[in-house]
């Protein structure tokens, strides 16, 4: 037995497979080769996010974090299996949807920094295939899975560049104490060195039809995928009204202050608002989270903006209520949470 399951994406576009009642949405959709965006595959991470709009479903073990709040047809659709047949709402676009297997590509350590505590630049440039040549194809908001050399584990990073012919990718990673990668990073990672990257995927990224104000809000290295989308903007030399709240709990986590400058030259309608949590000198900015600050320029606000989050789930929850409290509808609001895959 298979039920019907309708998709239709934030576009409007209709799309259409069966499944089982035995088996996940997304592992159906793959088999129908309808590749969405997902990553963690455990109910975890929150990268399959989407709303039944019709019908019955078991919703099985997830970390409540994964969810946006206050969607009480929310569904991780990796968790996911079918009781009748289904319609269902995606809340990003078709262009999102890959209808191929999801690109596999060796990749050489160009640069590897520290910019800040606990915090490195790590720089990649992709090995030509026939495929792709020596491009980097993805859209700002986007992130890789890059494989942990020696091993088959994988972690997912957004990309803070934007698409480029000369196959370079850029993230900001933040150095967990009992990390994995965060390991390979601090003690074997060094420029020359290669791994597997997989990708581009994930539907975060900015609402194109949308003419609205973009305020972004990004916690520690949240900041990657807003870099990405500011300097999307800068390129095409988008004048809509961008506002960013970046914060971090001290001071010394600070980093990229000199591309927003630049940034700022280039989108001279940016305001840049960086938000210390618990300064340990005189700080002269906002003092306090992102999500604090999101809520206090809402309250200022005279038109309804679009609001991008991404960074933590605390981070992300906070500013989510912040602007449901200021009556922004939930379909203005895109976020993208760093959980652990
Ligand atoms: C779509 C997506 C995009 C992401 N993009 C970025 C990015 O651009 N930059 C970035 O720094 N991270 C990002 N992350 C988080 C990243 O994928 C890893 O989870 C993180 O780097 C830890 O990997 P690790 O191998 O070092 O730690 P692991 O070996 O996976 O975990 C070790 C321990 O640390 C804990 N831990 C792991 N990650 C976190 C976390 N984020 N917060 C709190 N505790 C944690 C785990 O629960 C575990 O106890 C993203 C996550 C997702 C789902």
């Amino acid at each position: 037995m298979t039920y019907h399951i309708q998709l239709t994406t934030r576009d409007g576009q209709p799309l259409e497979f069966d499944c089982s009642p035995e088996q996940s949405l997304i592992d159906a959709a793959l088999a129908a080769h309808i590749s969405l965006p997902a990553q963690c595959c455990q109910g975890s991470c929150g990268a399959c996010y989407a709303s039944v709009t019709a019908g019955d479903y078991l919703l099985g073990e997830h970390n409540p974090a994964a969810l946006p709040a206050g969607n009480a047809n929310g569904i991780l659709m990796c968790r996911t299996t079918p009781c009748s047949d289904l319609s269902i709402a995606l809340p990003y676009d078709h262009a999102k949807i890959l209808f191929h297997t999801v690109p596999q590509r060796l990749a050489q350590i160009v640069a590897l920094e520290s910019v800040a505590e606990n915090t490195v630049r790590l720089a990649l440039r992709l090995d030509s295939d026939a495929d792709n040549g020596g491009a980097a194809e993805f859209e700002p908001g986007q992130f890789m899975e890059l494989e942990i050399p020696g091993s088959t584990e994988r972690r997912a990073y957004s990309l803070a560049n934007t698409g480029n012919w000369d196959g370079l990718l850029e993230f900001f990673i933040r150095l967990q104490p009992q990390g994995r990668f965060s390991a390979f990073l601090r003690e074997r990672a060094q420029p020359g060195m290669k791994l597997m990257t997989r990708g581009a995927l994930g539907a975060f990224g900015i609402a194109e039809g949308s003419l609205r104000p973009r305020w972004f809000v990004a916690g520690g290295t949240g900041l990657a995928p807003m870099l990405a989308m500011l300097r999307r903007m800068a390129e095409y030399r988008e004048m809509q009204a961008a506002r960013l709240f970046f914060g971090v709990n001290r001071e010394s986590e600070l980093f990229a202050l000199a591309e927003l400058e630049r940034l700022k030259a280039e989108l001279p309608q940016l305001v840049v608002e960086i938000c210390v949590w618990q300064p340990q000198g005189e700080w002269p900015g906002f003092v306090g989270t992102p999500a604090e600050a999101l809520h206090q320029a809402l309250a200022e606000a005279s038109v309804q903006p679009d609001i991008y989050l991404c960074g933590p789930p605390r981070l992300i929850e906070a500013a989510e209520k912040a602007a449901a409290a200021w009556g922004i509808p939930p379909d203005q609001v895109f976020s993208e949470r760093f959980l652990p895959g």
